[in-house]
């Protein structure tokens, strides 16, 4: 079974990468009376109906050994006359029959195959007792024509067969009933009639219960897949919301609620495990000014520039780069040391300055330059990591007060 779930899983991902849920719908809005998908879904839908059908059929088959070898009591009971040849039909060509074919249902690889098994399976058995009927012939009351009945329903509602296959069977028993009756079984004709009517009958109510059940099978299986597409959609529209809500519209780098609730997560992970976490506090030097010379726009572009620079120092999963307000971003790097530290937010400092954006008004350089502070903590319980946070900001304004353009850090004071 768990192998077939898993070529039902297999069928359902090759479904899932066409992602077309208006295939589906479509299949959905087909008329009644359709019962057959486009090939490409019925494929998948024989799939999952061989997984669903097989433990039933299986369990079904040993269900009707049971009923048919149990009906040698009657044959006892009735037939004492020609008991030793209808006791060879039933046990020595009709059981093992039936045991055959529930052997051969733990080895089927395709839903075909276990489709036309049990059909066969069933014309047999409905061939058999046919034989018992010609056996008996001699009685007039045509006690196992009941058989056939049984048989009938049986292969509608019973074992899992599909509503092609069993219209077959079902058929196939009344149509060879009705040719044995004229060359062999030979009733009386009221008999003749009554049986051929009970037995068309018992084919009509067959197949509508068939085509019912079978109907409402596809129907949920095309809204299990819908389920699953919808669900696969919702998950990546959700992860899309939750990268949006995380992320800083303009710089793309992540949002100052992420920096925090992330830094929360490395801090207590830093204390656990005992490493220094440090914490770089970026700022743009005159900022106000480059916007007032060179507008808004361009103040915007400046940021976006920085920011794909900071990005490339992301290098580990413990590390992040934030825009922790208008022109300042933070970078968390954890299990880094202050030294470290120190030498990457030179570093950086470095490479923003080899971007060589031009700064009109600039008491520093005639480029665009940060000034960044430093502030490395291995984390306990005695401090909060609003602390790391604070230093890093006095180290940061102790960068501005020094001149600009440098990194300040605790190893400076
Ligand atoms: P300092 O060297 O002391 O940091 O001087 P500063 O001018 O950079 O600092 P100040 O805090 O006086 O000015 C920051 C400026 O950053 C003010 C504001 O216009 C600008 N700013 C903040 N957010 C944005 C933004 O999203 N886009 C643009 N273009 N400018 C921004
Ligand atoms: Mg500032
Ligand atoms: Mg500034």
């Amino acid at each position: 079974m768990r192998r077939k779930d898993k070529s039902y899983q297999e069928s359902l991902d090759i479904f899932n990468s066409i992602k077309d849920r208006e295939i589906i719908n479509k299949e959905l809005n087909r008329s009644f009376i359709h019962l057959k998908f486009s090939p490409l879904v019925e494929n998948v839908f024989l799939d999952y109906y061989f997984s669903q059908s097989l433990s039933l059929m299986r369990i079904s088959l040993v269900l009707s050994f049971f009923v048919y070898a149990s009906f040698g009591i009657l044959d006892v009971m009735l037939y004492s006359e020609v008991l030793e040849k209808m006791l060879v039909v039933r046990y020595a060509v009709g059981c093992p029959l039936i045991l055959a074919t529930l052997l051969y249902m733990f080895y089927v690889k395709r839903e075909k195959h276990s489709q036309l098994a049990a059909s066969f399976l069933m014309f047999f058995i409905g061939l058999s007792i046919m034989a018992m009927l010609i056996m008996t012939s001699a009685d007039p009351s045509q006690k196992y024509y009941a058989g056939l009945v049984l048989v009938t329903f049986y292969a509608y509602m019973a074992i899992g067969l599909r509503f092609c296959y069993a219209t077959a069977v079902g058929w196939a028993v009344a149509g060879a009933y009705f040719l044995l009756s004229f060359f062999a079984i030979k009733p009386g004709f009221p008999f003749l009639v009554g049986n051929t009517f009970t037995l068309f009958f018992a084919n009509i109510i067959g197949m509508v219960g068939n085509f019912l059940f079978e109907k409402s099978v596809r129907r949920g299986f095309l809204l299990s897949i819908l389920y699953k597409i919808e669900s696969q959609n919702l998950k990546e529209a959700n992860a899309k919301l939750e990268k949006l809500s995380n992320t800083d519209g303009l710089t793309k780098v992540a949002n100052r609620r992420y920096f925090e609730e992330f830094l929360e997560r490395e801090w207590m992970r830093a204390m656990r495990y005992k490493y220094s976490i440090s914490l770089l506090m970026i700022d743009i030097d005159y900022f106000k000014n480059y916007n007032d010379h060179l507008g808004h726009q361009a103040g915007d572009q400046c940021l976006i520039k920085i920011a794909s620079v900071l990005k490339t120092f992301e290098r580990r999963p413990g590390d992040i780069v934030a825009r922790y307000g208008g022109e300042e971003f933070v970078v968390v790097l954890s299990d880094t040391s202050a030294e470290d530290a120190r030498r990457i937010a030179e570093e950086i400092r470095r490479k923003v300055m080899s971007l060589k954006l031009s700064h009109p008004d600039s008491s520093v350089n005639d480029v665009v330059t940060i000034s960044i502070g430093v502030a490395a903590m291995i984390p306990s319980e005695s401090i909060t990591k609003e602390k790391l946070i604070e230093e890093a900001d006095k180290f940061m304004y102790q960068a501005k007060a020094y001149g600009r353009n440098q990194t300040v850090s605790a190893k400076m004071e």
